[in-house]
């Protein structure tokens, strides 16, 4: 099936990154959020990130024009992204929200729209098996940041059908993005292995083996890393990283995936990292400061 309307649910930090490279790819987007004002920061920081290509020759201020006008953010309701072929649900990494999104949105899509969630960790099969199309719906789990990473994994929940994978492979190539098959369970391939080091990396702060800047400077010069797991954590969100460890340990059962205490502490605290300027580091200043 060709795709050429694609409807993104969700105006985060990946939202934005996903519209950025669908509108360069010359599919025409509509980004919806549960705040309106979200759909404007989002393309204020979609402009920004494509003025930043333009002066570094990657594409031409034409280039830019034309993706910028196929974004459209003027959605009040889920219903006006009926018309998509392709829906990519990326809202909060919470099962409830997604779950009703995908209820809500359902009735209005044609027979023929693919349904995609870009979680992190959250059940492909299990989200799948509450919608009317669970052969046409996959996990298409973009990377942080959207416009630099290479990779997408595709989930196949156990009901998806071979035409939506398929598709998708054609729509990540399209993208000029590489993909990765992984069966669906909890963390998927990429997260089952990151999310436990960047926990221990918190057990490591949270035990006194080293402090903030030790143990990223210890694993970027050390292993290599090009950026520390502590800086790293605060880049994906510390909410998100504790809603992943909580679906590890729930899914797989072992204690080993239980969230740090001190990722909790930081989450309670609404440090949350980047997006809200504190968390591991405290981004008002620059260079940013450890904050332990
Ligand atoms: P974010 O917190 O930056 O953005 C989430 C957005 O969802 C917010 O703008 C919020 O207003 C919106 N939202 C909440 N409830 C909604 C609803 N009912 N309807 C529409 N919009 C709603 O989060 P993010 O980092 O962009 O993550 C989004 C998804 O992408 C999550 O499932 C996350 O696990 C996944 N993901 C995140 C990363 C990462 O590094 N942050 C990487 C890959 C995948």
């Amino acid at each position: 099936m060709e795709i050429k309307k694609v409807g993104v649910i969700g105006a985060g930090q990946m939202g934005s990154g996903i519209v950025h490279v669908l509108a360069l790819a010359g599919y025409d987007v509509k980004l919806y959020d549960l705040s309106f004002e979200a759909g404007f920061i989002a393309v204020n920081r979609i402009t920004k990130d494509m003025n930043k290509l333009v002066e570094r020759d990657k594409i031409t201020e034409q280039e830019k024009q034309q993706a910028l006008d196929r974004i459209n953010t003027n959605c009040r309701h889920l219903k006006a992204l009926s018309d998509s072929d392709l829906i990519i649900e990326c809202a909060v990494e919470n099962e409830n929200v997604k779950r009703e999104i995908l209820l809500e949105l359902q009735s209005s899509l044609s027979e023929q729209t693919m349904l995609t969630t870009n979680t992190s960790s959250i059940s492909i099969t299990r989200l799948a098996a509450q919608t009317d199309r669970p052969e046409r719906f996959m996990g298409l789990h973009f990377m942080n940041p959207v416009p630099q990473m290479k990779l997408v994994e595709l989930v196949k929940g156990i009901a998806t059908g071979e035409e939506i994978s398929d598709t998708l492979k054609n729509v990540v190539e399209k993208l000029g993005k590489s993909y990765t098959m992984s069966e669906d369970f909890p963390g998927f391939i990429v997260n089952r292995i990151l999310m436990p080091m960047i926990n221990e990396a918190i057990y490591a702060l949270y035990e006194g083996v080293g402090n903030v800047e030790s143990i990223d400077k210890s694993m970027r010069l050390g292993a290599n890393h090009p950026m520390g797991p502590l800086q790293l954590a605060d880049f994906i969100g510390l909410d998100t990283c504790q809603a992943i460890m909580n679906v590890l340990h729930d899914g797989l059962g072992d204690t080993k995936y239980l969230p740090c205490p001190l990722l909790k502490k930081y989450v309670d605290a609404n440090w949350l990292g980047r997006k809200n300027n504190r968390g591991f580091y405290d981004y008002h200043v620059d260079p940013p400061k450890p904050t332990r």
